[in-house]
């Protein structure tokens, strides 16, 4: 199997930990990393700025939206200094933006409408053109990636994704309870699973990996030997 050509799709349900898995995973291989997410954050966020979503009544202007679409551009960058990868909306840093309870709040409503999905399907298709890949998200190894070299479905329970991500946003300042994150988590999970598009599901040919009682080093160490099972990478990996 050629190093160029792998993919591996880690996904699973809200705030388990997978972006932070994908970018270790990446980082260790030496792999392109693409947080399928952010891309469904930074439509959501282009269409709540110009009133094409409306939050207060869950209402879409589908024309609009048929219009605008086309002109929505979504790419990463990685800021050379720091080393971090950053996505880009028509060209402007969003990282930080898409990350609020606002577009938390929305974003499983704009992840339904399956011609935005199909329009960052193609989009994520495309990466994997440009070489390996760890990509994280939903529907990658059902979807995306049907025939992605390794799978990896990440879960904890709902207690502990509720806590994490509480702590991920107070740390970065955002005022919220721990009971607010609790309900968002359950809300885009019951969304992500029962939607018609693409329903959040585990692939049959999938890992499942629980890391509730994991730290971040044991939980890349897991996955790490997930990968050693699947494919024929060891020995070009990082030294
Ligand atoms: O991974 P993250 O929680 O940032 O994703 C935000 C939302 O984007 C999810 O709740 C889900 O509704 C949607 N999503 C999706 N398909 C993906 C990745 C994310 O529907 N591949």
């Amino acid at each position: 199997m050629e190093q160029e050509n792998i993919i591996i799709a880690v996904d699973g349900y809200s705030s388990t930990g997978k972006s932070t898995l994908a970018r270790d995973l990446a980082h260790y291989f030496r792999f392109k990393y693409i947080d399928s997410g952010a891309m469904y954050r930074a439509v959501t966020l282009y269409l709540l700025r110009n009133g094409i979503y409306d939050p207060q009544n869950k209402s879409l202007d589908e024309t609009r939206l048929g219009n605008d679409l086309p002109y929505i551009n979504i790419d990463f960058h990685v800021d050379k200094a720091s080393g971090l990868q950053t996505i880009l909306l028509n060209g402007e840093e969003v990282e930080q933006l898409i990350r609020t309870m606002e577009i938390s709040e929305s974003v499983s409503q704009i992840s339904r409408v399956k011609f935005i999905r199909e329009k960052l399907v193609e989009k994520q298709r495309a990466f994997a053109e440009e070489g390996a890949l760890v990509m994280d998200g939903r529907d990658i190894g059902t979807v995306v990636f049907p025939n992605a070299d390794v799978k990896i479905f990440l879960t904890a329970s709902p207690e502990v994704r509720a806590k994490r991500r509480f702590d991920e946003l107070k740390q970065k300042g955002y005022e919220v309870t721990l009971d607010e994150v609790m309900d968002n988590v359950r809300q885009r999970d019951y969304m992500d699973e029962y939607r018609e598009e693409s329903p959040l599901k585990k692939a049959s040919d999938a890992v499942m990996l629980d890391n509730s009682n994991l730290n971040r080093k044991e939980q890349l160490d897991e996955a790490i030997e997930i990968i050693r099972r699947y494919t024929q990478i060891f020995g070009k990996e990082r030294s």
